[in-house]
């Protein structure tokens, strides 16, 4: 490996980090300097969720210890085959950049990963000697996510979780297929068996923090992992059990969805193409309604296409649910109970507690309801007001072209 400097290492280890989606960082424990012991905070400013349009997580220092690896991962950039500048940071490289970031307000924490260098224990004893660093060494009290890998030793695996405040372990495929075909050297099975490790830990030190003020905290933002969208076959309905699952079995704190972006230098077994972005949106969004609207996960997945198991692009999956499911509307907003308001197309989880708040006191007009709402035109098919009832409105066939959004014009390309 060449020699380079700190600058150059950034720049190689920074750009091969922006594929990796799951650094957001919410939820943590709260922590802060403020009595003039250790640096850092978890609060104060707080934690930026935003990301940059390439990928990257704004407020976080988010690189990879190494982008060389051992392993041959198909989809992946850091792959043994695939012809990229390589970079390797030193555990105390790390910990110094970081540190130095903090100190001028550049970031809120650190998001480590890493390729897999000589071996996966040597590997995730270098990420938690990072984490240990900044915490022992320099009392750093500022956000730290450090991705595991699931072949090291548990008990430094373990050790990651003892120092920072989220860990992740990506499933990568959604599929035993896809992963057993792109990912041969990964195992299912291995990966399952460190995230139930790692929830097995979350719920004991979370007990004992309970009942024991001095018990040592562990992973306090829990566990979060990454799916890779639209490099195998896996349709939206395969995606949507498979977060589900891992949401029951492992107590994950989020899952993200990372669309494929085609690589340099990609294999023959990858696809050619990107999938639509709008594709990753969707599923964000069908991850919503299971999470904060109380969808089971066969009702999103009869929002697709039963033909193909995809969700529709053009429409979000919530719109495309009502749309199939007539039967359930119109809701009415002075009598519904919360949890069929929240079914309503256009109806968000602070508009619906706002109706069931404010028809303690009166009974709700449209006018009323389209204060709360951004599009009173997508919500009106599907409730029930004083003083609108929308006469056969969900029955008609044409209903998609009133509430769906209309496509935003788009420039055509002169020379195309
Ligand atoms: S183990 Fe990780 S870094 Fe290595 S090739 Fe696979 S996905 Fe890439």
């Amino acid at each position: 490996m060449a020699q380079l400097d700190t600058r150059e290492k950034l720049a190689i280890l920074a750009d091969a980090a922006k594929y990796d989606a799951s650094c957001a960082s919410s939820g943590t424990a709260k922590r802060n300097s403020r009595d003039g012991k250790g640096i850092g905070s978890t609060e104060g400013m707080g934690i930026c969720h935003a990301y940059a349009p390439d990928g990257r997580c704004i407020s976080l220092l988010k690189i990879l210890l190494t982008n060389s690896c051992i392993f041959d991962c198909h989809y992946c950039i850091n792959r043994k085959s695939s012809n990229v500048r390589r970079a390797r940071f030193t555990a105390d490289e790390v910990v110094r950049l970081t540190l130095s970031f903090y100190k001028r307000n550049y970031i809120e924490g650190l998001f480590l990963s890493s390729g897999i260098i000589g071996s996966s224990n040597y590997t995730m004893e270098q990420l938690v000697e990072v984490a240990r660093s900044l915490r022992e060494d320099h009392d750093f009290r500022g956000y730290i996510h450090l991705k595991t890998i699931p072949d090291a030793d548990p008990e430094l695996v373990h050790k990651a979780g003892l120092y920072a405040d989220r860990v992740s372990i990506n499933v990568e495929l959604p599929t035993s297929g896809g992963l057993k075909r792109l990912a041969p050297e990964k195992s299912e099975a291995r990966i399952e068996g460190a995230m139930g490790d790692m929830k097995s830990a979350i719920v004991e030190t979370g007990d004992a923090t309970k009942r024991f003020k001095s018990a040592p905290r562990f992973a306090p933002a829990g566990q979060s992992t990454q799916m890779i969208v639209g490099a195998d076959a896996a349709t939206d309905g395969d995606i949507v059990r498979k977060a589900s699952t891992l949401y029951d079995r492992f107590g994950l704190r989020r899952v993200y969805y990372s669309a494929f972006s085609p690589i340099p230098d990609a294999s023959a077994v990858l696809p050619l193409q990107r999938p639509p972005l709008m594709r990753e949106h969707r599923l964000y969004q069908s991850d919503w309604l299971m999470r904060f609207y109380d969808y089971q996960p066969a009702e999103v997945v009869a929002a697709a296409d039963p033909a193909t198991g995809m969700l529709p692009l053009d429409i979000d999956p919530k719109l495309a649910w009502a749309l199939r499911f007539r039967e359930h509307f119109p809701v009415d907003v002075n009598r519904a109970p919360r949890e069929r308001l929240l079914r309503v197309p256009g109806l968000g989880v602070k508009a619906v507690d706002r109706i069931v708040a404010a028809r303690r006191w009166r009974r709700l007009r449209l006018d009323d309801v389209a204060r709360l709402t951004v599009s009173i035109a997508k919500v009106r098919p599907f409730v029930i007001a004083e003083d609108w009832r929308p006469v056969a409105l969900t029955d008609r066939a044409e209903l998609k072209p009133l509430v769906a959004p209309r496509p935003k014009a788009q420039q055509m390309e002169l020379f195309g």
